[in-house]
């Protein structure tokens, strides 16, 4: 059955107070966020090419047409569907400073290992280094610090948090919601704290500051969602 391949749900999180609705895309390859308030909606994260099909599925059948693409950073499998939104549906795409030129070439070297086994898969997946690669994407808005998602209907910014990657953004929705791509994970038992990073210091810096936002709940780039007392005791542990 072709069409198989095709299925795709949206798992809903409760809308945020002023009435933003956030949508998990699964399943796919890293968390795709599709955030829509007033007919208006943007896509955070986008999975890789063989998620291309669902992506589209999952968008018809709510008739949602992204109006942006924000990046939490360009690792393969979150940038890999970045340009073809931007030719499919015209949709703008954002990416931190750090990230903007590897986004153009589709390239985006993997982080370290920052537990032991993930030290190990790492010397394995850079053996593997061209299978990384992705569609390259030229980002229509490259910022620095901060980014105001008002421009695309939405009530949120989005902040520059590296550590993960040199370029990771957290992206803040009715200071309620935090996405945080990578640097927070929700697929490891009893901590929230990512297995991959690129500079652990600097990704605790990150934490104080994604704490700081006030959002009560920390949408992560793989698996499920962290709460604010999670994201606390970790960061207490490790600063
Ligand atoms: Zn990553």
């Amino acid at each position: 059955m072709k069409h198989e391949y095709y299925l795709s749900v949206m798992i809903q999180i409760p809308d945020t107070e002023k009435g933003t609705r956030i949508m998990r895309l699964t399943p796919a390859r890293c968390n795709i966020w599709v955030v829509t308030r007033n007919d208006r909606t943007i896509i955070v994260d986008t999975g890789i090419s063989f998620d291309r099909s669902r992506i589209e599925h999952a968008l018809e059948r709510k008739g949602l047409i992204p109006e942006a693409v924000i990046l939490t950073h360009t690792h393969f499998d979150h940038a890999g569907n970045a340009a073809w939104l931007q030719a499919e549906y015209g949709a703008e795409v954002v990416v931190q400073e750090a990230e903007s030129a590897m986004l153009a070439t589709g390239d985006m070297p993997i982080p370290n290992g920052t537990y032991t086994f993930t030290r190990g898969l790492v010397g394995i997946g850079r053996k593997m280094q061209p299978v990384f690669r992705y569609d390259p994407c030229v980002a229509e808005h490259v910022f620095t610090d901060q980014f105001d998602l008002n421009r695309f209907g939405i009530n949120g910014f989005i902040i520059h948090t590296p550590g993960h990657s040199p370029g990771g953004a957290t992206v803040v929705i009715d200071d309620e919601i935090a996405i945080a791509g990578d640097s927070v994970i929700g697929t490891m038992p009893g901590s929230p704290f990512p297995p991959f990073a690129d500079d652990v210091p600097l990704l605790l810096t990150s934490w104080k500051k994604i704490i700081g936002t006030g959002c009560r709940s920390f949408l992560p780039g793989h698996g499920k969602q962290v709460s604010r007392e999670e994201m606390i005791n970790e960061y207490e542990k490790r600063k």
